[in-house]
């Protein structure tokens, strides 16, 4: 019998929930199905078994998608990729939730553009990692106290893609210092931790993970 989205779906779900057990979580983990390369029948198939949140990497595939897709309602984008300043104003109509702010210029790109408050996570580079987007630990502070000072962004939290592994654990670490770094710096409002792929969510929800962003356990590898 063929694995259906739907099947897979529950079985990250129930994952997610043990994990969550586990770890005693007070608030429900968010769970992303991310959908890059894949077709839109596919979200449409998690859609139909009540996913509704789902995260996108790059812009032409999310307008795309978005466009195909404008009939479901409620359905919530979430841009996780690497985004360029030229393309935030296609990003913005769209995104309920831009996570991987990590410059101060896309900042207040993202001010300049918006015609609402947009919710958004800093996305943090754990171990300074040359190929790989996201903010230098040092130049957090700097980049919290911006984003804060712009009227019309919302910070929500911090994002982290670590380095990869075959065991888990060996990522747990990082985990561990994104949510040290969000206690840090969390001031008014408490910041959301969004952190855990395929390979590695339920360590990151022991750890606190209040989103995680699963791709291939959802939707089989990709495609391209
Ligand atoms: C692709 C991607 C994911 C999902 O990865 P899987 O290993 O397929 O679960 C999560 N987060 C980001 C930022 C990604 O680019």
């Amino acid at each position: 019998m063929r694995v259906t989205v739907a099947d897979r779906l529950n079985d990250i779900r129930s994952r997610v929930q043990a994990a969550s057990k586990r770890a005693a979580l007070a608030s429900p983990v968010t769970l992303i199905a991310v959908s890059k390369t894949q077709p839109a029948s596919a979200v449409r198939e998690a859609y139909a078994a009540g996913q509704r949140d789902f995260g996108e990497n790059y812009v032409q595939e999310l307008v795309a998608k978005a466009k195909e897709l404008s009939d479901l309602p409620d359905l919530r984008w979430h841009f996780i990729g690497h985004l360029q300043r030229n393309k935030v104003k296609d990003v913005l109509p769209i995104a309920s939730l831009v996570q991987a702010v990590d410059r101060i210029e896309l900042a207040q790109e993202i001010n300049k553009r918006a015609s609402k408050r947009v919710p958004v996570l800093i996305e943090v580079n754990l171990a300074g990692e040359e190929q790989k987007a996201g903010a230098a630990i040092a130049a957090l502070p700097e980049l919290i106290e911006a984003i804060r000072a712009l009227p019309l962004l919302e910070l929500r939290g911090l994002m982290a893609v670590p380095p990869a592994s075959e065991d888990p654990e060996l990522t747990r670490p990082y985990f561990q210092q994104l949510r040290e770094l969000a206690r840090a710096n969390e001031g008014a409002s408490h910041l959301e931790l969004s952190m855990g792929m395929s390979s590695d969510f339920e360590v990151a929800v022991e750890e606190g993970a209040s989103i995680v962003r699963v791709g291939s356990s959802i939707f089989g590898s990709r495609v391209r």
